[in-house]
């Protein structure tokens, strides 16, 4: 077999051929002149080949591979390859040999049968690659949701002001310590803080500064209680949750540590912020109390922290939460009462000293509670003063009390006035002149068979609203009383320009009545009858429980007694029968 000399400086128009031929068939990642530089290569290599004793069908396979892995891979391409070679390549490359048309068949058949199996292995690796790829993408994507996951729960357990735990993972941690695997015999403890009259903060300097020193105030906290679970509840109030215990004394010291820090001044926007707290502690044994519980019984010595001023920490006190929840349990049931109809009055007598006619009787309110009893007004009167519910069931006193005196008029002569304590946030309630007058009407009483009873303490408030509203009531007829004459400012002067007609003495002055010989107390009690007197105003001295005590007042000039000695409170038909 012949090698001409120049043999492969041919190779260059067969690879243009061919390059030509291939036009189309693939898309091909490079330039033609790099598509060209390929071919001639294989080019020369196939030649080489067929020129080579014994032929090696292996370049075929490689000649194949390269073309392959050149993305030179449709079956398109591989048509006009084996074409062009084919045609051309023994005549362009003047090849010369016997067998050379056989040894081209062979050939041939090995460059298509390696191009089958560089396309198969090919795709297997593309099959390969993609499997990868998408497992590649389920890892990334499962690491953003995680990622993301995160950061949802930060922000569904986090407050966005301080970045503090907020209620959320309080809560959650709460749980745990009380309830956790971990937890049994362990003692927990809470700090309930509440920062002191935090609204001013932010009424004086606006809610953005306000902010700025919450979250300082935040920052400060969480670095004073390391390493305890500082969270914002919201608002200004905060709790640190001590998870291990080991008595009371741990958790004042950590109260003690958020006091201090919180009670430098902070700066902010060149303002001098001084922020103080209260703090409410609670710690006791995690088998004796629930997350609920903790947290209640925090809230309530929270308050009495605030209650007794701020700026300090209050330990829970159990009898003293039982007492306030007791009286609490009380006035709620208040409401309940006066529509069940358990409040009823009793009467007490107002004697004339002069004659021992019956003048008035001043109504006094009980309550048959379902399951305490008779209640005396002592235990639910302030209750209900502190609470409001005064209001409500002072108008149902009033009301009862005209109703029934109204039937008093059957026997002979001036039938009794009846007199009823009005609590200080009745008189200072606008509708009073109304409700009163519209009582009169709807019940037929004479309004000078009324009386209301005031302490001095209501008539002395700077308010003016009070005064002109009994000023109407007694434009009306109404009866006006001061009640417990003696004991507050005892300003008679001051009377002198109210609509008052009478003055009850406090039972305090009448029992310094009991001693034999005239003393201080009678003659400070003649001077005060006198002057009223000379104000127009009657005296009933309260308290009278002997026969003694009566003869002195009466001595002294006084025009009536209220007490034991002239008759216990009774019901309405006790004092309808005595009027009989
Ligand atoms: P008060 O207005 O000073 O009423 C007189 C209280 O003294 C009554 O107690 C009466 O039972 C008691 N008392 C009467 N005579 C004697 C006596 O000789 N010796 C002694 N030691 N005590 C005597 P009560 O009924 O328990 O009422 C207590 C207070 O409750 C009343 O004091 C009054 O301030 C208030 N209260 C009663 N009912 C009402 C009401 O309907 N509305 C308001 N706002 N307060 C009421
Ligand atoms: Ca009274």
């Amino acid at each position: 077999m012949g090698e001409p000399p120049d043999g492969r400086s041919n190779a260059g128009p067969f690879a243009r051929a061919w390059a030509k031929a291939l036009s189309g068939t693939s898309y091909l990642p490079m330039t033609n002149a790099q598509l060209e530089t390929l071919l001639q290569r294989l080019t020369d290599q196939l030649a080489e080949a067929l020129r080579a004793e014994p032929l090696d069908l292996r370049v075929g396979h490689r000649v194949a591979d390269e073309l392959v892995g050149a993305h030179i891979a449709s079956a398109e391409a591989l048509g006009r390859t084996v074409e062009v070679i084919q045609l051309r390549l023994i005549r362009d490359l003047d090849l010369v040999a016997d067998d050379i048309s056989d040894r081209m068949a062979r050939l041939l058949a090995a460059v298509a049968t390696g191009y089958a199996r560089a396309l198969r292995d090919r795709t297997l690796d593309e099959q390969e690659a993609i499997r990868r790829a998408a497992l590649t993408a389920r890892v990334e994507a499962e690491q953003a949701l995680r990622a993301s996951e995160a950061r949802f729960r930060h922000q569904a357990t986090h407050d966005p002001l301080t970045d503090l735990p907020n209620r959320t993972l309080f809560a959650e941690r709460l749980a745990a310590a009380v309830d956790g695997p971990a937890s049994r015999g362990r003692r927990v403890g809470l700090c309930f803080l509440d920062l002191d009259r935090f609204k001013r903060i932010n009424d004086s300097y606006g809610h953005q500064i306000g902010d700025r020193a919450l979250v300082a105030a935040a920052r400060r906290l969480r670095r004073a209680v390391e390493p305890h679970l500082v969270a914002r509840l919201g608002g200004d109030a905060f709790v640190v949750l001590v998870e291990k215990s080991t008595g009371t004394g741990d958790v004042v010291a950590v109260a003690e540590a958020a006091l201090a820090t919180l009670s430098e001044p902070v700066v902010v926007d060149g303002n001098d912020v001084t922020v103080t707290a209260s703090v409410g502690i609670v710690e006791r044994r995690v088998a004796d109390t629930s997350p609920d519980d903790l947290m209640r019984a925090a809230g309530s010595t929270l308050h009495w922290a605030k209650t007794a001023g701020g700026a300090r920490w209050a330990l829970y006190d159990a009898e003293r939460d039982g007492r306030e929840q007791a009286r609490q349990a009380l006035s709620a049931a208040i409401p309940v009462g006066l529509e069940r109809g358990e409040f009823y009055l009793d009467y007490q007598p107002l004697t004339s000293l002069h004659d021992g006619s019956l003048l008035g009787v001043e109504a006094l309110v009980r309550w048959r509670h379902p399951q305490l009893g008779v209640l005396r007004p002592d235990s639910f009167i302030g209750l209900a003063e502190e609470t409001g519910l005064i209001v409500p069931l002072g108008g149902w006193v009033l009301a009862e009390a005209c109703r029934e005196a109204v039937g008093w008029a059957a026997g002979a002569g001036e039938p009794p006035y009846v007199s009823v304590n009005l609590a200080v946030r009745q008189v200072h309630r606008p509708g009073l002149v109304q409700e009163v007058r519209a009582l009169l009407r709807r019940t037929g009483l004479p309004p000078n068979r009324l009386q209301l009873e005031i302490t001095e303490s209501t008539m002395m408030s700077t308010a003016e609203e009070p005064v002109r509203a009994l000023r109407a009531l007694a434009d009306l007829g109404v009866r006006i009383a001061i009640d417990d004459f003696g004991t507050g400012y005892s300003n008679l002067a001051y009377l002198r320009d109210l609509p008052v007609t009478e003055l009850k003495v406090a039972g305090e002055f009448v029992r310094g009545l009991r001693a034999p010989e005239p003393r201080a107390d009678e003659r400070i009690l003649a001077s005060l009858v006198s002057l009223a007197h000379a104000l127009d105003l009657t005296v009933t001295a309260e308290g009278v429980e002997t026969g003694g005590q009566a003869d002195r007042l009466r001595a002294i000039g006084c025009d009536a007694g209220q007490g034991w000695h002239f008759g216990r409170p009774a019901s309405a038909d006790h004092i309808l029968a005595r009027i009989r």
